[in-house]
């Protein structure tokens, strides 16, 4: 038998496989993976704005806000778009299994790349990064519902699991790259050893890469346990393909794409806008063509999708600020210092992983107390929206005092507690309601809407880094007040439509 990571051993699913905590072996391996993934990602992330917009003095790229801004922005959408491209790819050709494996290296070498000190090689990580997790992030997930028979009752529990993993490498690893990147301990130690002191963000990066690199030698060790999951043969069965492509779809497609492209292009950033405006552009004109014929009971769900869909864009746009205006937040005008000691503004990106490690098993123990009184999926959709209005109504009050110099640390602190909270109203319950709600032949259509809305809000929240280009109290306060607003109408507007919401899709459970 050649190894099962090429696609080759399958064994029937075992309900009596639970070695890990009561779960299938092959969970730790995709729980470790993942594990390592994020690690790097988050790793990454929670120094790519502070090394765009560093002077070159001190080793950083010295971009100006703007156009760091779109350079993050164009970023961090791709890694949210990019898995409907991973998804079918998997599908059609690698199989999901492969194609986590193709992704962690792809990954790998892009953290590396990021870890040389050169422009290019800077370009070629980001999009070698936004590649590699195109591929693997859809299919882990894919993989981890295929380690459980479809009656399998550990199914969702297996996945908080997992979600558990991602949070864990995300909150350590802003630790280690943190530490290497923005430490003056770090920086005096590299110095000694004869080498630049400006050159320890790459040090920073290339740790990232060193976990992936883990993540990737699990994942091949720990093959055999994945069973059969991810193989090319055990298809999920979600995948239905849509309605066959009409020349009025290809039409408003290329049209959308192209008007999307020229508009980035002409009123965004430049060229660095052009590749979200052509997919969002793309994307809208692919949906208008596909549901253009639905009618009746069909219409209305996914018309309920669509609005569901836009309030978690607004709900991303806040969430995602976390790597982009909250970390120069965080590194120009907030204390980085507790019981009078010093640490790297890097380290508040593990504040939000940790909440959600801490705030999940609360959460899945209060909706399993309320059981049936629990609020429907689009009401826990408005307190998500509360909670982020609440967060950054706590942030333009922090915002609104730095003209006296920097800030508490606590301030942040208590922000991403408040959108931790919001985040686990609003993320859990995206996916399922999305796939109760979806035409069955539409689901895969469907799943990708919502990952666009992600992509899109955290491409308006990456576009907030520019407000640092004058960075006075007044602008952000104004700017965040203004994000505060938006965040809590659309919290109200949405609850007063709930009625009409339970209304619309009366044969569905949503709740
Ligand atoms: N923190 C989660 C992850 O990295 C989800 C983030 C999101 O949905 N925007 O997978």
């Amino acid at each position: 038998m050649s190894t099962p990571i090429d696609g080759t051993a399958v064994t029937s699913l075992d309900s009596g496989d639970r070695g890990f905590f009561g779960h299938p072996w092959g969970l730790s391996t995709l729980f470790f993976t993942e594990m390592w993934e994020r690690f790097s990602y988050y790793g990454m992330r929670a120094l790519l704005t502070l090394y765009m917009t560093s002077k070159l003095v001190d080793g950083g790229l010295g971009f100006d806000e703007r156009y760091a801004s779109a350079i993050y922005a164009t970023y961090v959408s791709s890694v949210w778009y990019l898995p409907l491209v991973g998804g079918w790819l998997a599908d059609k050709v690698l199989g999901a299994r492969r194609a986590v494996l193709i992704g962690g290296i792809i990954i790998a070498c892009g953290h590396y790349s990021m870890a040389i000190d050169s422009l290019p090689t800077f370009y070629a990580a980001l999009v070698l990064i936004a590649l590699g997790t195109g591929l693997l992030k859809p299919n882990i997930s894919t993989m981890v519902g295929q380690l459980y028979a479809p009656d399998d009752k550990r199914r969702d529990a297996g996945f908080s699991i997992f979600y558990m993993g991602i949070n864990l490498g995300a909150f350590i690893s802003p630790f280690v790259t943190g530490f290497l990147a923005q430490s003056d301990f770090f920086r005096r130690f590299i110095a000694r050893m004869g080498l630049n002191p400006a050159h320890a963000w790459h040090w920073g990066f290339a740790a990232a890469g060193v976990g992936m690199t883990f993540g990737v030698i699990q994942y091949v060790l720990g093959g055999k346990r994945l069973r059969g999951a991810g193989l090319k043969q055990e298809k999920s069965a979600t995948k239905e393909s849509t309605s066959g492509f009409d020349l009025i779809t290809i039409v408003l497609s290329v049209v959308g794409a192209v008007v999307g492209a020229f508009f980035g292009y002409r009123y965004d950033a430049g060229w660095v806008s052009v590749p979200f405006w052509t997919v969002c552009g793309y994307f809208v004109g692919y949906l208008g063509g596909t549901t253009r014929l639905l009618k009746g009971d069909e219409l209305r769900r996914v018309l309920v999708i669509f609005i569901l869909v836009v309030f978690s864009i607004i709900f991303w746009m806040t969430y995602e600020q976390a790597g982009s205006s909250m970390t120069l937040f965080a590194d120009r005008l907030t204390r980085t210092q507790v019981f009078g000691w010093s640490f790297p503004s890097s380290w508040f990106q593990s504040v939000p992983a940790v909440f959600v490690i801490l705030l999940a098993p609360v959460f899945a123990f209060i909706w399993q107390m309320m059981g049936d009184r629990q609020p429907s999926s689009p009401a826990k959709f408005s307190f998500g929206l509360f909670f982020a209005g609440i967060a950054f109504l706590v942030i333009t009050f922090a915002a609104s005092l730095t003209g006296a110099g920097r800030v508490s640390p606590w301030w942040l602190v208590v922000v991403y507690f408040i959108q931790t909270v919001g985040e686990l109203c609003l993320s859990p319950v995206g996916l399922s309601t999305i796939s109760k709600l979806s035409p069955v032949r539409m689901v895969g259509l469907m799943m990708g809407v919502w990952f666009l809305s992600i992509s899109i809000g955290s491409y308006i929240a990456g576009r907030t880094t520019q407000l640092f280009e004058q960075g006075t109290p007044q602008v952000l306060t104004r700017a965040f007040g203004i994000f505060a607003g938006i965040t809590l109408a659309a919290a109200l507007l949405l609850a007063l439509l709930t009625p009409l919401i339970k209304k619309m899709t009366p044969r569905v459970e949503v709740s």
